[in-house]
């Protein structure tokens, strides 16, 4: 097993070759940094979470958040990428031993990527169990009709989990039941009745909107039992949001390391201006909310490795970490003053990547929601 610290020293040699004006050109050009995910899958750091038998690092969920923090903290991006972490999860959870046989290996060594999920539709939104897409089962297949957004990295995975109605609304006893997860494979569906459309938006993350139109997906396709997607995909969200708050957590530390220099380099009015309290004090802030929001991290991954119930510590972690991270990018910009909206600093590309975690892939007052209600036992708000 690899320690923490040998993960982090295998993680920043390998971000060494992919410095800030790699990030800076992938940004300028709305690239995707393919090399840089190549070369992570190459050195095992995207199998990590599958079992040594198929052919991944078997690693915990500590650990893998160490990969996507050291990401970030090194200056990259992880969202490029971390869809293959997790969605594989879902995989390895509910999946069929024919499914993990044939998958998890060509997942573990790069033949195959698994980085895309579809569960937001546009009409719906994060009211998921009224999603309206429906997969009908015809034979030995599924006719998929309906309609997805914000389908992230569909362009460079082979493979997607989608969620879609079995069993219409109406019929269900609970709104969670008659939903199913199949796994799709991508390249085969584009054209034949599945239509992408990419979505530009404020930050280089290549997403889509998707239209189904009859798309045939094999039943063998179907991941665990039929109308049991809905709590597939809840057990997977636990896992998704330790790693984006490890994701938040590195990007806040690389926000203050940034600040700090900064401030201790930039000589205005003859000294330096982290001299002044009104600039090295919400530096230290921002420091002090990164660290709280990181024991909240580390706590959520270890109640998960040791399969214990982390529905609230993993909403938690989430909120703190991406709260810290969006401050601390705040700050950061501020103590840059004019320089921190000069794309060469670096800063602005930070500040509109962190700021995706206040929405995607649960947003601030779904969170809050969710503790009120599971937690502290308030009424229902919605
Ligand atoms: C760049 C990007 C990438 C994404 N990638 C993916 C992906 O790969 N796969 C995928 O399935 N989805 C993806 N998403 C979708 C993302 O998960 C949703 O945007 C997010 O869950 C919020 O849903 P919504 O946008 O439909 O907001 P809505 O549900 O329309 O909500 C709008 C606002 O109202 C608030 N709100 C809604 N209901 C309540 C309530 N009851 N109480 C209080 N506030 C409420 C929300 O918090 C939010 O602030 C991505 C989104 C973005 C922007």
């Amino acid at each position: 097993m690899e320690s923490f610290e040998q993960i982090r020293e295998g993680v920043r040699a390998l971000c060494r070759n992919f410095d800030s004006a790699y990030w800076r050109r992938v940004d300028e050009e709305r690239g995707y940094p393919d090399e840089f995910v190549r070369a992570l899958t190459e050195a095992g750091w995207l199998a990590a979470l599958i079992p040594e038998e198929c052919g991944g690092g078997g690693l915990g969920l500590a650990e893998a958040s160490v990969i996507l923090e050291e990401i970030n903290r090194c200056g990259g991006n992880s969202g490029a990428c971390h869809g293959q972490l997790y969605n594989m999860g879902t995989l390895l959870r509910h999946g069929s031993e024919a499914q993990k046989r044939y998958y998890l290996p060509k997942i573990a060594s790069g033949e195959l990527r698994l980085q895309s999920m579809g569960v937001t539709e546009p009409t719906t939104g994060t009211d998921t169990t009224r999603l309206k897409t429906m997969a009908v089962k015809d034979g030995d297949r599924y006719r998929v009709n309906g309609q997805k957004v914000w389908l992230s990295r569909l362009q460079h995975s082979d493979l997607m989990i989608l969620l879609a109605r079995t069993t219409p609304l109406a019929q269900v006893k609970r709104k969670s039941d008659g939903m199913s997860i199949f796994l799709v494979d991508v390249r085969s569906a584009v054209g034949h009745g599945l239509t992408l459309r990419p979505i530009r938006n404020m930050v280089n993350h290549e997403t889509f909107e998707a239209f189904f139109d009859n798309l045939e997906i094999p039943a063998e396709n179907l991941i665990g039992e039929e109308g049991k997607g809905f709590k597939y995909i809840l057990d997977g969200l636990n896992a998704e949001r330790a790693l984006i708050a490890a994701e938040c957590i590195g990007d806040g530390y690389w926000f203050v390391d940034k600040a700090t220099r900064y401030a201790n380099e930039r000589i205005v009015f003859d000294r330096p201006i982290g001299k002044n309290q009104g600039i090295q004090f919400p530096i230290a802030e921002s420091y002090v909310e990164v660290e709280a929001a990181n024991l909240m991290r580390w706590k959520a991954c270890d109640l998960f490795d040791r399969n214990q119930p982390c529905g609230a510590e993993a909403n938690m972690a989430k909120y703190l970490a991406a709260k810290a991270s969006w401050e601390a990018a705040n700050v950061c910009l501020q103590t840059h003053g004019g320089f921190g909206f000069a794309s060469e600093y670096d800063v602005e590309r930070k500040f509109r990547e962190t700021r995706l975690y206040q929405v995607a892939p649960i947003s601030t007052n779904l969170i809050l929601a969710y503790i009120a209600e599971h937690v502290l036992g308030l009424p229902r708000s919605y």
